[in-house]
């Protein structure tokens, strides 16, 4: 199977050299050339079967240069350990037709993890066929999250560097204890002024400048990328979507062939767009519902069609959806127009000049068809919080409290009450300062992080993530902050090179 580029869809890689590279020479980002099906006795037969065996069975039909016992292998190292649930993606059952898929039981408690304890072991093997021999380096932009799994996935792992950038005031206290204090002999962390935003475009400048990627070359290095732009992140959470139906039909909230809705707190597109995928592979599903935080440039672009990132940034309590420029849209807009790499550099050559972008009516319809959307404020969000835990005895993390904030609206607003996933995406301890808040009703007093956290498991009898208590005896290694033009040469210097 191979893979083309939504800035060149003559474009032709094996997954291997789409998971190496992360993005296309072009700028583009990889998608499958066809979408593999699936259909009812599919689904059958992963039924009563492990996450691992589920992973099993879909990766493979993606990764087609890979080999299917390399893929087992993989998958073995990746999710039967680190994850403090037998189910490694549990799904709960809130209500008859609501159930909550829990992806934040691995090391870093968010969901990032079930794609970045994957991702060391697919580039490593995309490497010893592509690198010819040199070191991978990998170069993160993070809101918060994707920064630490991916730190926790490549720690120490041979033949590959791994730098990380995050806004220094967009990522809880946790999550910059979680990054500052990170193991491991190839790892750097370097904070920024600016938002993700700033991080993320500095990354992606980076990554296209031809005279930096010489000079790598010439020092035995090549870039790669594990952010939601490399399809190596996108391909393992496809898998939670396909175990999640299987999962809905085993509780007795569906019958296999049924239609869901599934709900995803988003922020940069990737983890909803795989929801998409497993969608078109002919998943059963009615809706995907996006729900953001008051930076809701998705909100209103799957409104109206119009992409408008001239807007106020605003740091929320879902720090992880702080984001206006949502890459992977991309994908989803190459997808819908008939893999159109014309238009597509059309629109987001206007986004670069001008800040925004319109797609056609026709287009537009399509993306009602299958995507429902919200916003909601941080008052809403520690509401839902609330709310949640009073009329189900269940605990949700702020991000995972947009979506079903998002999810009431929806079913009041449309009065579809097909089954429905939320798609959680942190341990509730992740964001203890706001989850504190709204189960109290006000400030917490001591805003000490483990203070606050002790506070939640007294409330709520729920035992912390082990890995987020420890956190408590860490101390930090890397203090360093600079300036968004500055990240190149932080690059130079982290990789020795002058
Ligand atoms: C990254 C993240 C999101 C947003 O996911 P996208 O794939 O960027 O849309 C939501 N919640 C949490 C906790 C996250 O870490």
């Amino acid at each position: 199977m191979f893979y083309t580029s939504t800035r060149d869809n003559a474009k032709r890689v094996e997954s291997a050299e789409a998971i190496y590279s992360g993005i296309s020479p072009d700028g583009g980002l990889f998608i499958p050339c066809d979408i593999p099906k699936i259909d009812g006795a599919f689904i059958a037969g992963l039924l009563g079967k492990s996450y691992t065996e589920r992973a099993n069975a879909v990766l493979p039909m993606f990764l087609t240069d890979f080999g299917k016992e390399e893929i087992e292998s993989y998958t073995a190292g990746a999710y039967k350990t680190g994850f403090d649930s037998e189910k490694t993606a549990p799904v709960v059952k809130l209500t008859d037709k609501a159930s909550v898929l829990e992806l934040w039981h691995g090391p870093t408690c968010a969901f990032k993890d079930m794609a970045l304890q994957l991702l060391p072991y697919l580039l490593t093997g995309a490497a010893k066929r592509c690198s010819g021999g040199r070191e991978t380096v990998i170069l993160v932009a993070t809101s918060g999250d994707t920064g630490k799994a991916a730190l926790e996935g490549f720690a120490d792992v041979p033949g590959t560097r791994i730098l990380v950038f995050y806004p220094n005031d967009g990522v809880s206290p946790m999550q910059k204890l979680q990054m500052s204090s990170q193991k491991g002999n190839n790892v750097g962390v370097c904070a920024i002024y600016g938002n993700f935003d700033d991080a993320q475009t500095g990354v992606k400048k980076i990554f296209t400048d031809a005279d930096i990627k010489k000079t790598l070359f010439d020092r035995g290095f090549s870039f790669s990328s594990a952010n939601s732009i490399n399809w190596g992140r996108l391909v393992p959470q496809i898998v939670y979507y396909i175990s999640a139906y299987c999962d809905m039909i085993e509780n007795g909230s569906i019958k296999n062939g049924d239609k869901i809705n599934f709900v995803v707190p988003t922020g940069n597109f990737g983890n909803i767009l795989a929801a998409y995928f497993a969608r078109e592979m002919g998943l059963p599903v009615n809706k995907l519902i996006c729900a953001s935080n008051e930076n809701d440039v998705l909100t209103e672009f799957l409104r109206t069609g119009r992409y408008n990132r001239v807007r106020p940034f605003h740091t929320t309590v879902s720090p992880s959806m702080d984001i206006l420029i949502s890459s992977n849209l991309e994908r989803l807009l190459f997808s819908l127009s008939g893999y159109d790499s014309e238009a597509v550099k059309g629109w987001f050559g206007a986004l670069s000049a001008n800040g925004e972008y319109t797609v056609p009516a026709g287009m537009l319809a399509k993306i009602k068809e299958i995507f429902d959307c919200g916003s909601c404020d941080d008052d809403r969000t520690k509401a839902a919080i609330a709310k949640t835990w009073k009329e189900y005895g269940y605990l949700t993390d702020t991000h995972t409290a947009v979506g079903t904030a998002i999810y009431e609206d929806y079913t009041v607003r449309t009065g579809d009450m097909s089954p429905t996933v939320i798609v959680s995406t942190a341990s509730p301890y992740k964001f203890s300062g706001a989850v504190l808040e709204a189960l109290t009703g006000k400030k917490p007093e001591d805003t000490d992080d483990f203070a606050m956290l002790g506070e939640i498991e007294h409330i709520t009898a729920l035992p912390a993530p082990r890995n987020l208590v420890n956190l408590r005896n860490a101390s930090p290694r890397f203090t360093d902050i600079c300036k968004a033009e500055d990240m190149r040469e932080v690059v130079f210097g982290m990789l020795g090179i002058q």
